[in-house]
């Protein structure tokens, strides 16, 4: 960081402080050379979250196209109208808390699939029949017995 005056590397902090809730930090420096008073900022740069696919393709996460595919399996179904996006954010809050940079898209779609059965039973099956493209009626049957089942065991809404 060169002295904006006189273009020396050597400068000293004299203060350091925390902005947006520690995502920047903002520090006062003193020219070690001509004692010239400047500002820095440094900021915390959201770390990659690389989707690795099946086939081993590389994707950079993108977050607007898992709410739009979330949004798609909800149309027209009876919940709020930023359940899609709600989901989306939470879902990408896990893959990041997870702490990884890479993760298999498997378990993005597994989110999703999570995400949705609490919301919404039927947007539950549209997306499950597209994402995991069940092999047959008899797959798709039983994952909505599972539904049954658990409704009658009082779990899920009513
Ligand atoms: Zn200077």
């Amino acid at each position: 960081m060169r002295c904006p005056h006189c273009g020396e590397r050597d400068s000293r902090v004299v203060d350091s402080r925390d902005l947006d809730e520690s995502a920047t930090i903002r520090r006062r420096r003193e020219c070690n050379a001509c004692t010239t008073r400047f500002t820095t900022y440094e900021r915390v740069e959201a770390a990659r979250l690389v989707i690795v696919k099946r086939d081993g393709a590389r994707q950079e996460f993108d977050r607007d196209k898992l709410a739009s595919g979330l949004r798609k399996a909800l149309t027209r179904r009876p919940v709020a109208d930023d359940a899609a996006d709600l989901a989306a954010d939470a879902i990408e809050a896990e893959l990041r808390a997870a702490g990884s940079t890479e993760v298999p898209s498997s378990r993005v779609g597994a989110l999703a699939m999570e995400a949705l059965r609490s919301l919404d039973q039927i947007a539950y099956i549209r997306f499950a029949s597209v994402y995991q493209s069940f092999e047959d009626l008899e797959d798709l049957k039983r994952e909505v017995d599972t539904l049954y089942a658990e409704k009658g065991n009082g779990g899920g809404r009513k």
